[in-house]
């Protein structure tokens, strides 16, 4: 039998904020929404006829999607290294960590896994872009009360080996749909991934319609291996033997990767640190299935040039939150990427801002039909954020200004 949940207001998110709204949920999924207006008839004598749960003055929110991390390094108290090392040191103090820790075996990995996934829920999170470094996780993931869309990161810098790394990747989405994970691809950035083998993953992409998730124009030093083809990344790719001239294209551009992208069947980009306009340009035309996450501590941590969020709001980019790692961030509490982005923008419509962590996040991760937003189908497990009678019975702005004001103190409600 199925159950309604009234609230003094309900933000769906895809459409407009309901006033004294209600849910209707029947075993853990959502039915369907509706205000005083649309109550079904005998709504009024609800005690006979349903079941209903007058939650009072409270906001009901979707739960929200962290678009970015990677829980491997959730057992991490601060993160690896310092943010005055240059990107090249902090990627090689990162890979000493894995490798240390791989030696711990998978059963490591699967508690610091469930350790990341648990600290997320705790502050309303219900579904995670999660990058993925073993094929071993299946079951760990599809355990976990949290989504996990994982994506399997790919790094391969030799033209050789492209098929056959496409070919494993091709076998770890098939186990996954098998298991019930959702899943997709994650070539990890433009220094580690041979051109030829990022568009290969795209085709992939899109074959199977899974999402496909790259780091691109993180840094500086990045910028300097796409437009000139030198610096310190292509240092250390010679030192490391891994350096071959066909792995960026000859004029290699940031645009010829967003455009590459784009050709996957949904493409995030994370970071994104230093597009320029033209890129943002591109981006906003290509928002139909391209979006980028901007990871506000991470970016923060590592001291790049101000985000340009509202200008990549304005050129129409479908913008989503991430916290990245704790090997770049002290936790993994996306509320205080919400916080930190309020803080910074203080002009930001609190609506787009919302869209960040819920129906953006899941669309870029492919979960749009179930997570980040409150409607027919999706997951009851919703945010209650209490409201004071004045907010209650503020415009709709006024209240989610509010609600976004303490949504440290929301409660993740199964309905
Ligand atoms: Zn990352």
């Amino acid at each position: 039998m199925s159950i309604y949940y009234r609230a003094a207001w309900v933000f769906p998110v895809n459409i407009p904020p309901i006033n004294e709204g209600w849910v209707e949920v029947d075993n853990g999924v959502v039915i369907r929404i509706g205000s005083k207006s649309t109550a079904p008839p005998g709504f009024q004598d609800a005690q006979q006829q349903f079941e209903v749960h007058d939650l009072g003055n409270v906001a009901l929110l979707p739960g929200l999607v962290n678009s970015h991390t990677h829980l491997e390094f959730s057992e991490l108290s601060t993160p690896v290294g310092d943010p005055s090392l240059d990107f090249d040191a902090w990627i090689t103090e990162v890979v000493k960590y894995r490798r240390e820790k791989a030696a711990e075996g998978v059963e490591w990995l699967e508690e610091t896994i469930a350790l990341g996934a648990g600290e997320s829920r705790e502050v309303g999170v219900i579904g995670i872009g999660e990058i993925t470094t073993s094929n071993s996780l299946l079951d760990c993931y599809s355990k976990l009360k949290t989504r996990i869309v994982s994506l399997l990161e790919v790094i391969n810098y030799s033209a050789e080996q492209v098929s056959d790394v496409t070919t494993g990747v091709q076998d770890y989405l098939t186990q996954a749909a098998i298991s019930g994970v959702n899943a997709g691809i994650s070539p990890h950035a433009p220094y580690t991934v041979h051109w030829e083998q990022l568009k290969s993953l795209c085709e992939l992409s899109k074959d199977f319609e899974v999402p496909c998730v790259m780091h691109l124009a993180e840094t500086a030093e990045e910028c300097a291996l796409i437009q000139t083809r030198s610096g310190p990344l292509r240092e250390m790719l010679e030192r490391l033997g891994m350096w071959e001239e066909a792995g960026i294209p000859v004029e290699s551009s940031f645009q010829q990767y967003i455009e590459t992208l784009a050709s996957s069947w949904r493409a995030l980009i994370v970071h994104g640190n230093y597009l320029k306009h033209d890129d943002w340009e591109l981006l906003g035309k290509l928002s139909s299935n391209v979006s980028v996450c901007y990871c506000p501590r991470t970016h923060h941590y590592f001291r790049h040039p101000t985000y340009a969020l509202e200008e990549m709001l304005a050129a129409g980019v479908r913008v989503c939150l991430g916290t990245d790692s704790r090997a770049s961030n002290p936790d993994l509490n996306l509320l205080a990427e919400v916080e930190f982005v309020r803080n910074e923008y203080p002009n930001l419509n609190p609506s787009t801002l919302l869209e960040m962590v819920t129906v953006n996040a899941a669309f870029a991760l492919g979960l749009e039909t179930t997570h980040g937003f409150i409607g027919t189908d999706a997951v009851a497990s919703v945010l209650s954020v209490s409201l004071t009678k004045e907010e209650a019975g503020a415009s709709e702005l006024a209240c989610l200004s509010a609600v976004l004001a303490r949504l440290s103190e929301a409660q993740l409600l199964r309905l």
